[in-house]
């Protein structure tokens, strides 16, 4: 397995993208470990920052009651139900709220029972970069030491690099601290994945590529495990205060053909070794406000892959290297 991560090191730029146009992460996975690998979303139970009163107890402005987990189940579960599957290759992604927020033993037994599966091969850490202490640095570190045939992805829900914006999410942190986070995890070769918001309101198509772009540069590796980008379409969930705003006609959301062009530009602008864990989104459809049309992913899939094909566009192409 060491040698095919390697090997993927090396030829990055060569990378077969699976007959796709860009670098997805099915193509990663598939250049890394032979096959297809499969992600279960886990609720281990963590809070957040933004809900528990420390920062805000409203949480995020498009944040569901479900800590933007909604499909998540219990680790426990989901560490029962490997067993049953016939997949070989397990990620564990710890998805709801901040999973790096709280007692630091407690994360040290989450994620080591995950890793000790026999069919895990390796874990997913969704969390805030301001929730990365030098305590949670160190046990990231040992746990890399320890399952050294294992990776330790970090996720960092940024959203947007705007500070208007930064500010009606109520995200409570600035972009020196994403910043400051990044650089720590590149210290520790710990590869991260950054979220992305497309559609927030108040930014325009300039403001969104402005942050893809940002995103992209601080994510470019030079010999080690390649960083990712998760691009995802606004999804206003009932139940939370954006919703209001959108009930009260205060923005709209993107039509299909907006967003499948405006997430073709991004990927022309991310630069073509960092791979792309997701161009649309999976929001839960039992409260998935608008926009209705992207409940049908398997039809924006389709229809985003021919546009690129008629386009002749690829991730990348407008991204200067010498930069
Ligand atoms: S999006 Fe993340 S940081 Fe924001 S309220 Fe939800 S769980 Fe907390």
């Amino acid at each position: 397995m060491l040698t095919c991560r390697r090997l993927v090191r090396l030829t990055m730029k060569n990378v077969d993208w699976c007959g796709k146009p860009y670098y997805s992460l099915d193509a990663y996975f598939k250049h890394t470990y032979g096959t297809k690998c499969y992600k279960l979303a886990v609720d281990a139970g963590f809070t957040c920052p933004n809900r528990d009163g420390k920062l805000d107890v409203r949480g995020c402005v498009f944040c569901s009651a479900g800590g933007s987990g909604d499909f998540a189940v219990g680790l426990s579960e989901a560490l029962s139900s490997i067993d049953k599957l016939s997949e070989k290759n397990i990620v564990i992604y710890f998805q709801a709220f901040t999973n790096t927020y709280g007692d630091v033993d407690d994360m040290r037994k989450l994620f080591t029972a995950a890793l000790c599966h026999e069919q895990v091969i390796g874990i997913s850490i969704a969390t805030r970069p301001d929730c990365l202490g030098e305590d949670v640095l160190l046990l990231l570190e040992e746990l890399k030491k320890s399952f050294v045939h294992k990776f330790i992805w970090i996720e960092l829900g940024l959203q947007t690099i705007h500070r208007k914006t930064e500010q009606y999410i109520r995200r409570h942190y600035g972009l020196n601290v994403y910043d400051d986070a990044v650089n720590k995890l590149k210290l520790l070769q710990i590869p991260f994945i950054t979220h992305i918001i497309l559609g927030l309101p108040g930014e325009n198509e300039a403001m969104m590529l402005e942050t893809v772009r940002y995103v992209s540069d601080i994510s470019r590796t030079k010999g080690s495990e390649p960083n990712g980008i998760k691009l995802q379409l606004l999804h206003v969930l009932t139940g939370t205060d954006m919703a209001d705003d959108y009930m009260a006609g205060r923005f709209r959301v993107l039509s299909q053909d907006e967003y499948i062009e405006l997430v073709i530009k991004c990927l022309q602008n991310i630069d073509e070794n960092i791979v792309i864990h997701r161009i649309t989104g999976d929001g839960p459809k039992n409260i998935l406000l608008a926009p209705q049309w992207s409940a049908n992913k398997r039809g924006v899939l389709n229809s985003f892959h021919k546009r690129m094909k008629e386009l002749g566009a690829r991730q990348g192409m407008f991204n200067n290297e010498e930069k």
